[in-house]
This record gives C-alpha cells, structure tokens and sequence, in this order.
C-alpha cells in the first residue's frame, strides 16, 4: 500500500496530497487519455539522484506527442519539478510518477480548446513491485491467454494510460493462476513482454529480448540492461522469440523500473534452469544494483541528483 507523503507537485505548485483532485468528467478518467512515466531515485553515495531522469522525461513528450497532447511545460520545467517534489517530501529514494492528461472540459472524444492538460507528479517511497525477496528469490510465472496490443491498434510505444487496461488484463490473469505476473504475446504470437516489465532470456550465456517490434515498451530499464550486459562483455541479441523459448532458456529475467531485475523461477509450472537465480542473471542484476551503491561506474550520466549542483 501506499504511505502518502505530505505534497504532490500538481499544474505547476507544491499541494498538500491530498487536494491534487480533479472532477469525475475528467476526459482521462473516461477515454484513458493519459501519458505517465514511472522513474526511481536512489540514495546514492553522492546523494539521491534520478535513475536516467531526462531520458523518461524525453519519453513522457513522445508519449504526449503521439497522442497530439500538448504538455503545458518544457522539459526541463518537469524534470526540475522531479527533483524538487523529491526533495519537498525529504525523500532519499523514490518512485516518481508524472502523468500528464486530458482534465475537466469537452466529452467528446476529441479533446478540444476547452479541455486542459494537466499535469501532476507524485513521488513517494515503494518497494518491490513484485515483493520482497523476489530479487532474490526469482518469481513464478505464466504465459497470458491475453495478447498486447497488435501493431496499428494502440502504440504501445507510448506509455499512455488506455495500454494499462491491456496490462492489467495480464496480470489479473495471472495473479488468478497463483503467478506473480504474466508474459504477453504479441498479434504474431511471439514472446512480448510482461504486464510492467520487459523480459530478457539467458542461453548458453548469450541474452535475448525481443525487439522494439514486438508491441513492448522500449524501457529504459531494458537499455540500461543491455549496455550493462555488453559491459560484462556478455553478446545481447535482439530478435523475435517463440513462446517455446521460454521453456528452454537457462535462466529468464524481468527488467522494469518498479520491478528493477527479477528472476523468473518458473513459467508455467515448468522450472527454469535450476529453479534458481542464474549466474547471468545475479551478474546483471550486481552491475545495476551497483550503479547506486557507487560500485557500478556510472560512466553514462545515468544518475541526476535532485540537488541542483
Ligand atoms: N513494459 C511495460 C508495459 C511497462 O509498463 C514498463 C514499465 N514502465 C516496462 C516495460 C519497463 O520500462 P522501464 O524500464 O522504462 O520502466
């Protein structure tokens, strides 16, 4: 659950969390049109910084480009806005979430002059989305009866909010079936991803993860993982992945940034590899976890502190 912080950074001012409200006719609220990011700050060495902050922000205006929504902010008004609500709320680590949406005006479908944007980010401390001692321990779980979404239906490119009803179609499925989350095909039948996470596979010490066209969301964790992969000097492959993959890969992870890197244990009941966080997988998982420990170098400029230096 939740702990609410005490504000939340809404239209522009710092508010007490709990009247960042908006009216039930809100056009979000009825036709899913709304475009968020989910991003983390960590408690770093040098302070707390924002995990890869400019590059979700970049993803947030095409998210909000593709659906012709005009952000009433620049970027750097919102990354500054990150930083700051984190700072506001005397927070060492974070999950950040800004979303900008169609608000209170038009109920038609198109929105019109009289419909807003608005624009709020909340940050507030969360653990684990798949549960602690996941990292570790590796969850089980299922391929989804449902697919994503086919190319040409909704962009899954964009991280809006309608595509969540997609994903929670998958992961409902799968918390039914006693799995911590489910895989998704796409329209082609090939592995995509999970409800929330992108998902890599490990055989003979080589990763695969599906391309950018397999209806994913191209996630800045996944990035993050194959240039840390690649660092480790491990080959990366991006390329379409049948379903049977799954069942003989040595080892299968997630990557996401509220779930971080999660083994996958299971799928489908069948084990993977020895039931067991692999060796790829924790040499992954170290190099990342490493980046805020100080161990990792962060040789991209990955981490932006919420400092103003
Ligand atoms: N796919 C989906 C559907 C997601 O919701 C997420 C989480 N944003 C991801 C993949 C992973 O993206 P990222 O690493 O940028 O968080």
């Amino acid at each position: 659950a939740l702990t609410p912080p005490e504000k939340i950074w809404f239209n522009g001012q710092i508010r007490p969390w709990f009247e960042a409200t908006t009216h039930v006719l809100t056009h979000a609220l009825h036709y899913g049109s709304s475009v968020f990011e989910g991003i983390r700050a960590y408690d770093t060495p040098a302070g707390t910084a924002v995990f890869r902050l400019t590059e979700h922000i970049d993803r947030l205006f095409d998210s909000a480009r593709i659906y012709r929504m005009e952000i009433p902010y620049s970027k750097e008004d919102i990354i500054n806005a990150c930083k700051e609500i984190v700072r506001t709320n005397n927070l060492k680590q974070a999950y950040l979430r800004p979303v900008a949406y169609f608000g209170y005006g038009g109920i038609g479908i198109v929105p019109g002059p009289e419909t807003p944007v608005d624009v709020a980010i909340a940050a507030f401390e969360w653990g684990a989305y798949l549960g602690e001692g996941t990292q570790e321990r590796g969850v089980d779980v299922g391929v989804s009866s449902w697919h994503r979404l086919a190319p040409n239906t909704m962009p899954t490119g964009a991280k809006a909010g309608g595509n969540y009803l997609s994903s929670a179609l998958i992961a409902r499925e799968a918390r039914r079936h006693g799995y911590a989350e489910g895989i998704a095909l796409d329209a082609q039948n090939m592995v995509s991803e999970g409800a929330g996470q992108n998902i890599f596979l490990v055989k003979k010490k080589k990763l695969y993860t599906p391309p950018l066209t397999a209806s994913i969301l191209p996630g800045l964790t996944r990035d993050a993982v194959i240039v840390l992969a690649k660092q480790l000097g491990y080959e990366v492959i991006e390329q379409s992945i049948a379903r049977e993959a799954l069942y003989v890969a040595d080892e299968i992870f997630l990557c996401g940034t509220a779930s971080e890197i999660v083994p996958v244990r299971s799928v489908d009941s069948m084990k993977v590899g020895s039931g067991a966080r692999g060796p790829v997988t924790h040499a992954i998982q170290k190099k990342f976890f490493g980046l805020f420990t100080g161990e990792t170098a962060d040789t991209h400029g990955w981490l932006e502190p919420v400092e103003n230096p």
